[in-house]
């Protein structure tokens, strides 16, 4: 049977690594001054009202400042493009994060653009999916960037694996396979025309999915012992209740796989965790102190930040 990747106690783990480094920044620099996240929610789906919703909890629990800006889904683009000039310039925010998708009539890329690339926490701005794509220091995106933390603690090093990637978007497929490139995998990339995707699932030994159908990959497309990252997440019906499963069919597959993320409890809390990680990060370059991972970031050192943080408070 395959071990199950735990995504929400690796992120309960940097949850915590980031309360304590916020805990050290109002030490050093005030109790006023803490990294702010801005959310703006554009309409009324309600699955992004609960994301906006957690992520906002998640930010105040981490000792965070959160701002939420609910717009209404008529709001013209040259009102949502002056809100987030205004939070651009705002001193108290650090991070700002337009949920996606937006109504049909306001042009997503002009939003991203418009944040300030040190503020742009979802990493999808083109400046740093550019330095990304250059191998350059950049905001990295926080599902893909997720991912790769949960397979770099799996693996211990993913240099010469053979890594699928099922899924273009911008948002996870692209920038998950670039993150693999940058980590020495050898990387392919599937979409909706690629033809035989059972011959690409048995040859890799890491699987990511990110597409969005449930089901897509039964467990005997798998090459015995791959690991299988499952970013899909998709509403069934099940015995009259709706329950939420991701796109690889979870029971078969961990027959075959050596490791898998379950829905939920997977990528979905790596994701929130990454947005925090990547907010403290934008503090730090904002107000030039070491960055996490300039300070030698380990979770191990996360932990006992932690206690320290506990036994003062
Ligand atoms: P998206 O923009 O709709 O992209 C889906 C991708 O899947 C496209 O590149 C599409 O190919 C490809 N595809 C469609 N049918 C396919 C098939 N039969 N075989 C192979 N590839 C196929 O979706 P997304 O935003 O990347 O999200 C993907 C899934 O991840 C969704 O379920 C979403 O809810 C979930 N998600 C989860 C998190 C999290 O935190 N857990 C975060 C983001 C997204 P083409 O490009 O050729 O159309």
């Amino acid at each position: 049977m395959a071990a199950i990747i735990d995504g929400k106690e690796f992120a309960q783990r940097i949850h915590d690594f980031v309360r304590a480094q916020v805990w050290q920044i109002q030490q050093d620099a005030g109790q006023g001054s803490v990294p702010g996240l801005a959310t703006i929610l554009v309409g009324e789906d309600p699955a992004s009202e609960v994301y906006v919703r957690n992520k906002g909890r998640k930010t105040r629990e981490a000792g965070m400042a959160s701002f939420q800006h609910r717009l209404p889904a008529t709001i013209g683009e040259d009102e949502l493009l002056s809100l987030i000039t205004e939070l651009n310039h705002d001193a108290n925010i650090h991070g700002i994060l337009v949920q996606l998708p937006l109504p049909a009539h306001i042009n997503s890329d002009n939003v991203i653009n418009a944040i300030a690339p040190e503020k742009d926490v979802d990493g999808f701005h083109t400046r740093n999916v550019g330095l990304l794509g250059s191998g350059q220091k950049a905001m990295l995106p926080c599902t893909p960037l997720g991912c790769t933390l949960m397979l770099r603690e799996h693996f211990g090093t993913l240099k010469g694996k053979n890594a699928l990637v099922i899924g273009r978007s911008n948002i996870v497929g692209k920038p998950m396979a670039q993150l693999l490139l940058a980590d020495d995998c050898t990387v392919t990339i599937a979409h909706r025309y690629t033809e035989n995707l059972i011959d690409h699932c048995r040859q890799a030994d890491i699987v990511v999915v990110a597409v969005g159908k449930p089901g897509l990959i039964p467990g005997h497309w798998l090459k015995p012992g791959a690991v299988v990252i499952d970013v899909g997440i998709n509403r069934i019906i099940q015995d009259g209740k709706t329950i939420l499963v991701g796109d690889v069919d979870f029971a078969s597959a961990t027959t075959i796989a050596s490791a898998i993320t379950p829905v939920p409890g997977g990528v979905g809390p790596m994701t929130i965790a990454c947005l925090l990680y990547n907010t403290l990060t934008a503090y730090c370059r904002i107000h030039q102190r070491p960055e996490p991972e300039e300070t030698g970031f380990t979770l191990a050192q996360g932990i006992g930040q932690l206690r320290e943080f506990r036994e003062a408070s």
